[in-house]
């Protein structure tokens, strides 16, 4: 069988857990998560990061952070996860969804720009399979109206936009460390903080809404409750099973960029452009090698072709069912069609996709699916 998915260990994993525990100090903050952040801030340039015990936390963070209240506008891509939405209407937000590009699943900023009203408190975006979406766009439009821009970065890590880094662009983003991930520790996230008025309530928010980090830092004689919060730090633990991954990125990536270059000349070989879409990676986005997806012509086609890889035991999947006509959301969204996010959620499927696998198994794969979709 292959499996869609299968987590990456480097090898260096339980030396640093082993540490930690020499250390006897495993709740959060310690060495290894102080050592994580570091790596973010000095590789990418984020201003402050703080490691996270989810990236759903994070942006629950975020939402806290921006101050969201009920009945705030927050626009989000429909095509997404649901914690890109679900954070915010924590807080009481209205949220208004806004449908992908054509061509690919991000955001159209022209549908960000139609959906921006007075009551618009906060435009989240989600790179998609870590494809930068259009930021020159998109941060002209919140420049223009004055509106904070949240990057779901979740699955974005190592990826740029015209050579700068996703996740420096927002006033706040979120990386994930879902076993899913290209780096991963299980469950895990950051939160990186651009906005420097932001960084000090951010580190109370993620203390139970204690100023217990100034205490630590001998910036204040007592420690008290100051602010909202929750429990948002994970155990130094996990951050030394992160440092591991982290410290080999360039490993993980070049694996990543083998499995992904392969399946493209098998697939932009196959002259399929008539049969389903490939995915685009505009000029100014580098590919970070997530996953490789591609859509199909309709429902039909896609069903056909999971049920002949399942066949062969290969494990591919669709992805996500739009939020806005999820069964929490359905009644509350606005009513207004959003065409693309609707064929994503039909047609989008992604191939088995991690660094252990073989070339053999991608040509095997790839076969299975060029001869189905030729059938
Ligand atoms: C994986 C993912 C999340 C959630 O990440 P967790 O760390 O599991 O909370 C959120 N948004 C997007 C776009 C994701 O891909």
């Amino acid at each position: 069988m292959i499996p869609f998915n299968k987590p990456y260990l480097t090898g260096r994993e339980q030396g640093h857990i082993a540490r930690v525990l020499d250390n006897r100090k495993f709740s959060g903050d310690g060495e290894f998560t102080k050592k994580c952040q570091l790596w973010f801030e000095e590789r990418y340039g984020f201003k402050k990061t703080l490691l996270t015990t989810s990236c759903t936390d994070a942006l629950e963070m975020c939402a806290i952070l921006l101050d969201i209240q009920a009945g705030d506008e927050v626009i989000v891509p429909s095509y997404t996860f649901v914690s890109t939405a679900n954070a915010f209407v924590l807080r009481g937000a209205v949220i208004r969804f806004a449908d992908s590009l054509a061509d690919n699943p991000n955001v159209d900023p022209e549908q960000i720009a139609a959906l921006i009203t007075p009551r618009t408190k906060a435009i989240v975006i989600v790179h998609y399979a870590g494809v930068a979406c259009d930021m020159d766009r998109i941060m002209a439009l919140s420049t223009h109206h004055n509106i904070p821009v949240v990057e779901d970065a979740a699955q974005a890590i190592e990826s740029f936009h015209n050579g700068r880094p996703l996740g420096s662009f927002g006033a706040l983003s979120t990386f994930s460390f879902h076993e899913t991930k290209n780096v991963q520790c299980g469950e895990g996230g950051l939160l990186a903080i651009n906005d420097e008025k932001l960084i000090r309530r951010a580190e109370i928010i993620r203390e139970k809404g204690t100023n217990r980090s100034s205490f630590f830092r001998g910036e204040v004689d007592k420690y008290g409750w100051t602010d909202i919060g929750s429990s948002f730090l994970p155990s130094d633990l996990l951050a030394g099973f992160l440092l591991a991954q982290l410290e080999s990125i360039d490993h993980i990536q070049s694996e990543r960029i083998r499995v992904w270059q392969r399946y493209w000349t098998h697939f932009n070989g196959a002259a399929l452009q008539h049969r389903v879409q490939l995915p685009v990676i505009p000029a100014y986005a580098t590919n970070n090698a997530h996953m490789f997806y591609f859509t199909c012509s309709d429902l039909q086609q896609r069903s056909t072709l999971l049920a002949a890889l399942k066949a062969q035991n290969i494990m591919a999947v669709f992805h996500y069912q739009s939020l806005h006509e999820s069964p929490y959301y359905a009644n509350r969204h606005d009513g207004r069609i959003l065409a693309h996010c609707d064929r994503f959620t039909d047609c989008l499927i992604r191939l088995p996709f991690f660094p252990e696998l073989t070339n053999e198994q991608i040509d095997e794969i790839s076969r299975t699916v060029i001869s189905v979709l030729k059938s």
